[in-house]
């Protein structure tokens, strides 16, 4: 760790004067770990923002085939070959930080944020009630943007998210983290007065597989002030030190200045 303050006066300084020992120093991996937050785009804390879709929409349009499930949950079978999971084909839309959302007014205006919407339906009915399937990109397209056109195939959706192009929508956002059992866990570093440091475990334990909401990052009220968020989290069952993207919560609908026409918006 580098201490900028601590400057030694009497030390000599320029690679003439180093007296260099070629002492063994670890290998670089040929691989590089990802570092903690190093490749991500500065938080968005949890609140409720209008986003603007990038023109570039349909370049960020990819698909994917998920297994046709039955209500029990169990993966039906595709009618033409029964020895076969059906499958049906979906479509996500990724914006990331060369194509991201970007916040369009409040404090936050321009703030990018990097997310996925796709259109595979999830259970939206009360418990104990019959399946509402419905996606998030429907919520997109139809509560929060009043697209009227029909969404019942891919290429139907994806004229849709062309349509969308440009403008914008309001969501009610937060915080999510996934505690990676595939990769070695970050932890907290000591060394770093900031508090704000982590360090790959050097005991090589993996993360656990817990997921993390927008209540774990969350910050304790003080002084009666109420306490706001965190983007850094420690992970409920293993205390892995994790960081918390944005994460769509709720599709809102449009406010009126938003259906107005003469809003710049
Ligand atoms: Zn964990």
């Amino acid at each position: 760790m580098a201490h900028e303050n601590e400057h030694d006066e009497e030390r000599p300084r320029g690679i003439n004067n180093l007296n260099i020992r070629d002492d063994v120093t670890d290998d670089v991996p040929s691989s590089l770990p990802e570092q903690m937050g190093g490749i991500g785009l500065p938080p968005l804390f949890p609140g409720t923002h209008i986003f603007r879709i990038p023109q570039s929409v349909a370049q960020l349009i990819e698909t994917y085939d998920e297994i046709v499930k039955d209500a029990q949950g169990n993966a039906m079978a595709d009618p033409a070959n029964p020895q076969q999971a059906l499958l049906v084909q979906r479509i996500r839309v990724r914006f990331d930080k060369d194509d991201p959302l970007l916040v369009v007014g409040s404090s936050e205006d321009g703030h990018p944020v990097a997310t996925s919407i796709s259109n595979q339906p999830r259970n939206r009915a009360r418990k104990g009630e019959p399946r509402i399937l419905v996606s998030d990109m429907a919520y997109l397209l139809r509560e929060s943007m009043k697209y009227t056109g029909p969404l019942t195939k891919n290429s139907e959706w994806i004229a849709a998210l062309q349509w969308a192009a440009g403008r914008v929508f309001r969501a009610e956002h937060g915080l999510s983290a996934y505690c990676n059992d595939q990769k070695v866990r970050y932890i907290h570093d000591a060394s770093d007065p900031t508090l704000r440091g982590s360090m790959l475990d050097p005991t090589g334990q993996k993360g656990c597989g817990e997921r993390l909401y927008t209540s774990s990052f969350r910050l304790p009220a003080q002084n009666g002030q109420p306490g706001g968020y965190s983007d850094l989290a420690y992970c409920k069952k293993c205390q892995a030190k994790l960081r918390g993207f944005f994460q769509i919560e709720r599709f809102l609908k449009p406010t009126e200045a938003m259906l107005a026409d003469d809003v710049p918006f």
